[in-house]
């Protein structure tokens, strides 16, 4: 940070405000006697004091800080970090929809419980399940709650005693993590030359106590399983279900469903694929979809509608219960309900066919460059190696990463999936254009270049970003989030 700059605790000068409140009203003397001794301060806070202006402008200041999509290009694989339409914003901050208070009377909040019914309704013809809740606050959320209802049904089966849960080694690190939440023991198949399961692997884990496979498809690698009809039905012979992490479902919309090749379980992450802020822009939202067998196990309250009025239905004995407080993020349902709207059918249809084709354009151009361990035609995303680099220079995925920054674009999501050594996993997304695509790809080759020819540079990156090359394992085991006056 240019440290010319000063700190809005540094501009504190005494007596300076940036409000007037209107004289109290009530005697404060008598409202510090209804607290309990101790919880009355004796000394004012140490705030900075400061003027409008000041407070304006230092958190427009830390805005620019940031990156962030409304910036330029996102291309952090598996996020989906496309453009959100501002339009949703505006639908969410309706007074009707942003004034209602959780225990308002059903009667009065009709409409909303319609968008959600709807919107549950939508995401079962986009997924190809029977039913869906949207309780669930994110995808890793989502996951715990599908898996539990899987355990629930399995117990109401009999079949209580299986507790394996399967997945490939190019999972993402979210289902390993649900398996054991969920009290089951993980299990990792490996992947194929193709980047596929491989059968062979899952076939000598399939056993009676198999409870599910978890499966991301098209893969972290942005490729389609070409085996997930055979996948599924060995999964399903060997007693166990097929749970599907949609988080990413955007090179599925429109043109594949999860239900239809053979999955029982299921969800979707509004805040990647249906356009909603994610990251540090808003809350998350991963809705589980279900086949109809499953259904008496979501999670309570679900939204119903009896021909005549909409409600929450508590009344469902074989619920694993409620996964979260009162009825999930209704606000990024609001934004994700407009969103598909807008779309419509065929729109949605169209945001995979874009997204499919800008990242293969991006991959044909990248691949003269960066080595592609897995050259087939991917779907909405694809992963390269940075091993030539390394070979050549020393030059590592993070530093071709960090020296991104410095031409005001984000780096792709590095180290993962982790069977790709110095993996970039590049999603280019439906929503940029040809020309910063084409900026992208001139930017990646300047970066190769510079490997070759004058590798610290790269090495040393970023330089023009306001803080350089941070101690990464320090920031995170001991972050310092807070500003002390004694420094
Ligand atoms: C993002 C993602 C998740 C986890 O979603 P969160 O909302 O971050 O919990 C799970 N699986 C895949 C494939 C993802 O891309």
């Amino acid at each position: 940070m240019n440290r010319l700059e000063p700190l809005i605790f540094e501009l504190s000068a005494p007596g300076r405000t940036a409000y007037s409140l209107p004289e109290l009203d009530v005697p404060s003397k008598d409202l510090s006697a209804l607290l309990p001794p101790g919880a009355v301060r004796e000394a004012p806070p140490e705030l900075p004091e400061v003027s409008e202006v000041d407070v304006v402008r230092h958190f427009v200041r830390l805005s620019h800080l940031n990156h962030g999509v409304d910036v330029d290009f996102y291309p952090l694989g598996s996020c989906t970090m496309k453009y959100n339409p501002k339009i949703n914003e505006d639908m969410a901050n309706l007074p009707g929809f942003a004034h209602v208070h959780p225990y308002t009377p059903q009667e009065a909040v009709q409409g909303l419980l319609k968008l959600m019914y709807d919107l549950q309704r939508d995401l079962c013809e986009i997924g190809g399940m029977d039913r869906f809740t949207l309780q669930p606050a994110a995808g890793a959320h989502g996951e715990f709650a599908g898996l539990s209802i899987i355990r629930a049904y399995l117990v109401s089966m009999g079949q209580g005693h299986r507790n394996k849960v399967i997945i490939p080694d190019s999972g993402h690190g979210t289902n390993p993590a649900t398996a054991v939440m969920n009290g089951c023991v993980m299990v990792e198949v490996k992947s194929d030359a193709r980047g596929g399961v491989d059968l062979d692997a899952l076939r000598a884990e399939l056993d009676h106590n198999v409870a599910a496979l978890m499966l991301t498809n098209p893969n972290t690698l942005g490729l389609a399983d070409e085996n997930i009809h055979i996948i599924a039905r060995m999964v399903h012979q060997a007693g166990g279900l097929l749970y599907y992490d949609g988080a990413n479902a955007n090179g599925t919309l429109g043109w594949t469903r999860p239900g239809d090749m053979g999955f029982d379980v299921m969800h979707f992450n509004l805040h990647k694929t249906f356009a909603t802020p994610h990251g540090g822009g808003g809350p998350g939202s991963g809705p589980v979809g279900v086949k109809e067998r499953l259904a008496a196990f979501l999670p309570v309250p679900t939204v119903e509608f009896d021909g005549q009025r909409y409600f929450l239905d508590y009344n469902r004995p074989q619920s694993i219960g409620k996964v979260r407080s009162l009825y999930g993020n209704v606000g990024v349902a609001i934004k994700a309900y407009t969103y598909i709207r807008e779309m419509g059918a065929a729109g949605l249809k169209r945001v995979t066919e874009d997204a499919v084709l800008n990242a293969n354009y991006l991959m044909a151009e990248l691949k003269k460059h960066y080595l592609l361990p897995y050259d087939r035609y991917c779907k909405h995303e694809f992963v390269l190696s940075g091993n030539w680099q390394k070979n050549r220079s020393g030059v590592r995925t993070l530093d071709i990463s960090k020296r991104t920054l410095d031409f005001g674009m984000h780096p792709p999501t590095n180290y993962f999936p982790l069977i790709v050594d110095e993996a970039m996993m590049i999603e280019p997304t439906e929503t940029e254009s040809k020309e910063t695509l084409d900026r992208y790809i001139r930017v990646l080759k300047e970066i190769d270049r510079e490997t070759a020819e004058e590798p610290d540079k790269v090495k040393d990156s970023p330089h023009t970003t306001p803080v350089g090359r941070l101690d990464e394992i320090t920031a995170n085991r001991k972050p310092n989030l807070r500003w002390r006056k004694d420094g």
